[in-house]
């Protein structure tokens, strides 16, 4: 008999809605390396419920994503998240812009977003009066949350199911046995090794590296994971009040990012952020160079702002398997089955929106555990 049934690699957003769903099925361990859940890329986003409104609509993460929208309102609702339904404009500048969202509309619809409107230049105004633009996307569902709130709520609801989280904890290798597969891990300078039936490889920024200790070529897999940081600059509470809900510019071609665009959190405040650029280290530091790129990428919308009312804040890191200069790539969510290693599942490149689709994504695996005859019968849940 292995020691564990099911361990989850990394407390993030994503391997907490994992341990809390399935904790309803059976014994589960999570591991962690840092000091505590919730420190890595769940920690440092925009804090964005999307509506899944951007990619086409065969990709998995836009189903995830609009499966999850209403899921996470739900959750929050029930379990006293803090979070707002604020809603989200997407402005056209230029005709040019305005026939790119009448597509955006098309596509979003077609993903099955629904609420959406397309409104003239005097309802953007009703909306948001001091927003330049001819037009824009009006999404209602969009909204925002407290991720680090999310996070607690998810760690106590999967220890209330029983589940374990073991901090400080590290995996630093993994073998395929005949029960499963053997987890080899560092904790605070002692090694050991247990087994465990299924793993769960949810390590967000780490997660092809784990996949290559389970001895994976994650080139020939298409898991390598590239970092691509996006930084924020907060805006003065002055101009902040000037601004209702989110904003957000025609989105880029690439899907990179999302376009420099206007976040508020849950106390009024206001964020320009994130950009994009490809990066070798995990370094959170903001430019405070940048600052002149901001303001000219956000001044055509925000007519008001001054170079002076931008102030670096923040930075966080995505995990993307989608190359520089390539086309947008899909979250890869795959039981390795097919690769001689039943009850390893990988989740690889769990950009945005993983927040937004973290409890659909928890549905999503059960779902594949269960049709594998890997896990059966709920025991009740939280
Ligand atoms: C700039 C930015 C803005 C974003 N904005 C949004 C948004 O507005 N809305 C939205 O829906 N999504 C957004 N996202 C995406 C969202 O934040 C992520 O999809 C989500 O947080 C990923 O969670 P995770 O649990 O997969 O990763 P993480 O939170 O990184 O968790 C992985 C965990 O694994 C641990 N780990 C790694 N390796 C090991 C190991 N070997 N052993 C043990 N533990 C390990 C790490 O320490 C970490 O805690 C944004 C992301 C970024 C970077």
């Amino acid at each position: 008999m292995p020691d564990v049934e099911i361990t989850i690699i990394g407390a993030g957003v994503v391997g907490l809605a994992i341990a809390r769903e399935l904790s309803a099925y059976g014994d589960v361990l999570v591991i962690e390396q840092d000091i505590s859940p919730g420190r890595g890329v769940s920690s440092r986003s925009s804090e964005v419920i999307h509506a899944g409104i951007y990619f086409p609509s065969h990709f998995l993460k836009t189903r995830l994503c609009v499966q999850g929208n209403p899921l996470l309102y739900e959750f929050c609702r029930r379990w006293q998240v803090p979070h707002r339904r604020i809603g989200k404009v997407i402005v056209a500048a230029t005709s040019e812009e305005a026939a790119s969202l009448e597509k955006l509309d098309a596509l979003a619809r077609d993903n099955g977003v629904t609420g959406l409107r397309l409104i003239d230049r005097f309802e953007l105004k009703t909306l948001e009066p001091h927003v330049n633009g001819i037009c824009a996307l009006a999404s209602p569902d969009t909204g925002i949350i407290d991720s680090h709130q999310l996070v607690k709520r998810l760690e106590a609801l999967a220890i209330d199911n029983g589940a374990r989280i073991l901090c400080r904890t590290a995996l630093v290798g993994l073998d395929q046995i005949r029960q499963g597969v053997a987890c080899h891990v560092r904790q605070q300078g002692s090694s050991y090794r247990f087994t465990s039936r299924i793993v769960i490889n949810a390590a967000g920024l780490s997660s092809d590296a784990v996949a290559a200790m389970a001895g994976i070529d994650i080139d020939a897999a298409g898991y390598r994971v590239h970092r691509v940081k996006g930084e924020y600059f907060r805006v003065g509470s002055r101009s902040a009040s000037r601004i209702n809900g989110l904003v957000y510019p025609s989105p880029e071609k690439d899907l990179t990012g999302l376009g420099i665009h206007v976040t508020k959190d849950l106390a009024g405040g206001m964020k320009l952020g994130p950009n994009a650029f490809y990066v070798d280290h995990l370094d959170y530091s903001v430019d405070p160079d940048h600052r002149h790129a901001f303001f000219e990428n956000i001044r055509e919308l925000l007519p008001f702002l001054t170079p002076d009312d931008l102030e670096p804040d923040m930075a966080g890191i995505r995990p993307k398997t989608q190359a520089k200069g390539a086309p947008a790539k899909d979250f890869i969510i795959a039981h390795e089955f097919g690769r001689g290693m039943p009850g390893l599942v990988n989740l690889i490149g769990i950009e945005s929106p993983g927040l937004t689709a973290c409890l659909s994504i928890g549905k999503l695996v059960a779902g594949m555990l269960i049709g594998a005859d890997m896990i059966k019968g709920r025991r009740g849940t939280g």
